[in-house]
């Protein structure tokens, strides 16, 4: 179960989003008459938690903080303003983690002090409230989350950059909502490249090439293909050779606001006879050992990148993320069904196209997702077809059908 904390954490955070009960973040209307001569905010602990997507700071203060966010660029900073605030923290309290590589407190201009917090990929605050605590203590929770570079610089052009008294008239709830998708009422698809940068993937049998490649040329083709219907869109999770986290990819694909998110791969076997497509979908046992055996090779890019070892929150148990994962995954497996019928006497595919295992980017709990295993470069006819720009046109072809088949059947159901 160790594997779906990260997930259930992202749909806690973003169920966090929904406007609070009332009650819940009383704005503390006195502190705004406090003088400005009273001694300062003191932050007594703290903590960091969470991955190279989402991100939470956790402060607890003496008194109410009033906080403001900016940010800015080369590299990607977001800037938490405060009142004059003694850190009164342990050395690692909130020392740099998750998608942050460095971590700065202190005091700033007269009256103010701020936390600089640095990220090696653009990233916004997801959320952030101030809870008064039992004992009368208030508790100051920022979530963040990597955001696309376009997302990033619509936040540094719009912001404006009055005292952080004047920008706190609206705090008190969960505010700046930094993921934010263009809501035209298209049905997004997020298209993800497997691997890419230090990950190579595969390897392809006769003409070595690396599946990094062959999945991100496959991908273009498909968004290119789901691209030219009316009301769907499609988007890219990477649109270089770059190396992305499996969390990443996941967060990436939430960020544009997808309905649906397809992950493309080219394998190698030991067994260089089997060939074909498959399709996979989330499950907690493998339908088989080749099924668990791809899916521990693809968790593994991560490691190979040198990512370290998260530990994850504890799991939220919640009876309601464990009906969205449900509901998911069944759309999860009509999808499935619509891409290996769609393949049936057109592309090859292998005995049981339709299995299962635990992929880690399939866990997002609220995105129906799959993951395309399009045949296998240690096989040389697939290879040469795998390389092959018609055939991939005709196949990226063939999905965007079977994603059209499947949001009508969606649509029909009242979905
Ligand atoms: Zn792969």
């Amino acid at each position: 179960m160790h594997r779906l904390a990260g997930a259930a954490w992202l749909l806690a955070g973003m169920l966090a989003l929904a406007p609070a009960p009332a009650g819940a973040a009383e704005t503390d209307v006195a502190t705004a008459s406090i003088p400005a001569d009273v001694s300062p905010l003191v932050a007594y602990s703290g903590r960091i938690a969470g991955d190279d997507a989402r991100t939470r700071l956790i402060l607890d203060f003496d008194r109410r903080p009033e906080i403001s966010v900016h940010y800015v660029a080369n590299p990607y900073r977001i800037l938490i303003d405060l009142p004059d605030t003694v850190f009164a923290l342990k050395k690692d309290e909130i020392a740099a983690r998750g998608l942050f590589s460095d971590i700065r407190y202190g005091g700033m201009a007269a009256g103010k002090s701020r936390i600089v917090l640095t990220a090696d990929r653009p990233a916004s605050v997801v959320a952030s409230e101030v809870r008064k605590e039992e004992g009368g203590s208030y508790r100051l929770v920022v979530d963040t989350a990597i955001v696309t570079e376009d997302a990033f610089s619509k936040l540094l052009n719009g912001q404006t950059w009055k005292d952080a008294a004047a920008v706190t008239e609206t705090a008190g709830g969960p505010v700046l909502p930094g993921a934010v998708a263009d809501d035209d009422g298209s049905f997004v698809i997020a298209v993800d490249a497997g691997h890419g940068g230090i990950d190579n993937g595969a390897q392809g049998a006769t003409t070595g090439t690396h599946e990094k490649a062959v999945t991100l040329a496959f991908a273009r083709e498909l968004t290119a293909a789901l691209n030219a219907g009316p009301t769907t869109k499609a988007v890219l999770t990477r649109d270089k050779d770059e190396f992305l986290s499996l969390s990443q990819r996941v967060q990436l694909a939430r960020n544009q606001g997808a309905n649906l998110l397809i992950s493309i791969h080219a394998d190698t076997l030991r067994q260089k006879d089997i060939r074909g497509a498959t399709v996979y979908t989330i499950s907690d046992k493998a339908s088989d050992s080749l099924a668990a055996n791809l899916a521990a090779r693809e968790n593994l890019s991560d490691e190979i990148a040198g990512m370290p070892f998260q530990d994850e929150p504890a799991e939220v148990a919640d009876i309601l993320i464990d009906l969205t994962r449900r509901e998911t995954q069944a759309f999860s497996i009509n999808l499935a069904n619509e891409v290996v019928g769609a393949f049936e006497g057109e592309v090859k595919l292998i005995n049981n196209p339709h299995r299962h295992a635990g992929f880690r980017v399939l866990t997002a709990p609220d995105v129906p997702s799959v993951l395309l295993e399009l045949g296998f470069l240690s096989n040389k006819d697939d290879e040469q077809l795998l390389l092959d720009p018609a055939w991939q046109k005709k196949v990226a072809g063939l999905i965007a059908e079977a994603v059209q088949r499947y949001r009508s059947s969606v649509m029909a159901n009242g979905g």
